[in-house]
C-alpha cells in the first residue's frame, strides 16, 4: 500500500484533489491519502500557510498530490520555514511561495510537465505529444529580490553546473525509459552569455552520454514562436526554472488549455505531483473547475511508484469521457460541473 500526503490546497483546490482521491480510489490502486493542509486556509486555521504537519508527513510518505495554492501578490510576503539543521539546530528559512518552498525544501529538482492532444478535445492543433523538463530549483526563482532604493527593484539569477548537470541527466535518462528521440534545450545564451551560457553548454556535454537521443538548442523567444507555428515537430523541452514556467503554460494552451496539464515534481527520495493550473479564484467553489490536470498528475503518480496498470486504467476512462463529450467541463466546451465530470470518469472504471 503507498501512502500519499494529499494537501487539497486554495481556490478550485479542494474541488480538484477530491475529484482525483475519488477517481484513484475507484481505480483500485493500492494507494492510501492522507490530508494535510497548505495555503491560506492552513494560514487560518493553523497560523501558518505551510505547517510542520506537511513536512512530517511527506517525510513518512515520499510522495504528495497537491492542489493549488495560493500566494498573495506584491509587497515583502514570504513563507518562512523552521526547519532543524544536521545538527539539530533551529533554522529560518524564507521564500516567495508555498510551491517554492516545498520544492526546495524537499529537493524535488526538476518538473516534468507532459504536454498532449487528446481526442475531442477543442485544440488548434491535433499532434502535439511534447515531454517539458523544467528545472526547478534555481534561475530568477531563487527568492534573492531587493529594492535597491525606492525607484530600482533587483534580482538574482543563479545556474549552476551541479544543477543544470542534474536536470538534463534526468531529463535523457527519462527519455531513454519512454524511447523518447529528440531534445531542444531552450535558453537565452545570447544575452545572458554566464547563467544560460552555462545552462547550454552543460546539457550539451552530457548529452555526449547519451548519443540516441538528437539534442539541438532554440533561443526562448524563437522557441516560443516555433512551437506556436509547428509544435508537432517537437519531442522534448528541457529549460531553466523561468523559461519552463512560461513555456509550459503555452505548451498548455496548445492542446486546449490549463485543464488538461499535469506535472511532477520530482526530487532524489521524494516527488510531488500537480497540476500546472493555478488556483483559478475566478472560478473556485462553483463546481465548474476541470479536474482532470490533476487527475492526470495523480496517473503520473501511479506510474512512479509502478502501479501503472491503475494509471492507465484511469487515462483510459478519462479520454473515454473526453471523446464522448457529455460530460465535460466549461473549459472544453461542456456543461458538467467538476462532480458530473468526476462521476462519469468514476463510472467508466467499473
Ligand atoms: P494563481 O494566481 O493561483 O496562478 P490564476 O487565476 O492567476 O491563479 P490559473 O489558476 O492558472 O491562474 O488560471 C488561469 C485561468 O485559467 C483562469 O481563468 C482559470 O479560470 C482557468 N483555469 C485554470 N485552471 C482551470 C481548471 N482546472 N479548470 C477550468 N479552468 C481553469
Amino acid at each position: 500500500m503507498h501512502n500519499v500526503t494529499l494537501i487539497p490546497g486554495d481556490g478550485i483546490g479542494p474541488e480538484v484533489t477530491g475529484a482525483t482521491r475519488d477517481v484513484v480510489l475507484a481505480s483500485g490502486a493500492a494507494v492510501r491519502f492522507e490530508e494535510v493542509l497548505a495555503g491560506q486556509r492552513a494560514e487560518r486555521e493553523a497560523g501558518a500557510p505551510l505547517p510542520a504537519a506537511v513536512f512530517d508527513s511527506i517525510a513518512r510518505t515520499r510522495l504528495a498530490l497537491k492542489g493549488p495554492t495560493q500566494t498573495p501578490f506584491g509587497g515583502d510576503y514570504r513563507i518562512h520555514i523552521e526547519r532543524k539543521d544536521a545538527e539539530g539546530r533551529l533554522e529560518t528559512r524564507s521564500y516567495p511561495s508555498i510551491a517554492i518552498a516545498l520544492r526546495k525544501e524537499l529537493g524535488l529538482y526538476v518538473n516534468v510537465r507532459p504536454v498532449r492532444n487528446y481526442p475531442g478535445v477543442p485544440s488548434r492543433y491535433d499532434r502535439v505529444d511534447l515531454l517539458i523538463f523544467r528545472e526547478n530549483s534555481e534561475d530568477l526563482y531563487v527568492g534573492m529580490e531587493r529594492m535597491i532604493d525606492e525607484g530600482t527593484a533587483e534580482a538574482i539569477k543563479i545556474i549552476s553546473l551541479r544543477a543544470t548537470e542534474r536536470v538534463a541527466r534526468f531529463a535523457f535518462d527519462y527519455m531513454r525509459r519512454l524511447g523518447r528521440h529528440k531534445l531542444t534545450i531552450g535558453h537565452k545564451a545570447n544575452v545572458m552569455k554566464m547563467t544560460d551560457g552555462l545552462f547550454l553548454k552543460t546539457a550539451q556535454d552530457l548529452a555526449k552520454e547519451y548519443p540516441e537521443i538528437e539534442v539541438n538548442q532554440r533561443v526562448v523567444d524563437a522557441l516560443c514562436m516555433e512551437l506556436v507555428m509547428k509544435p508537432e515537430e517537437f519531442d522534448a523541452l528541457l529549460l531553466p526554472n523561468l523559461y519552463g514556467d512560461i513555456v509550459s503554460d503555452l505548451a498548455a494552451g496548445l492542446v486546449g488549455g490549463l485543464g488538461l496539464a499535469p506535472g511532477a515534481n520530482i526530487g532524489a527520495d521524494c516527488a510531488m505531483f500537480e497540476a500546472v493550473h493555478g488556483t483559478a479564484p475566478d472560478i473556485a467553489g462553483k463546481d465548474r473547475a476541470n479536474p482532470m490536470a490533476t487527475i492526470l498528475s495523480a496517473v503520473m503518480l501511479l506510474r512512479y511508484v509502478g502501479e501503472a496498470a491503475a494509471g492507465d486504467r484511469i487515462e483510459k476512462a478519462l479520454a473515454e469521457v473526453l471523446r464522448e463529450k457529455r460530460f465535460v467541463t466549461p473549459d472544453l466546451g461542456g456543461d458538467a460541473g467538476t462532480r458530473r465530470m468526476t462521476e462519469a470518469i468514476v463510472e467508466k472504471l467499473q
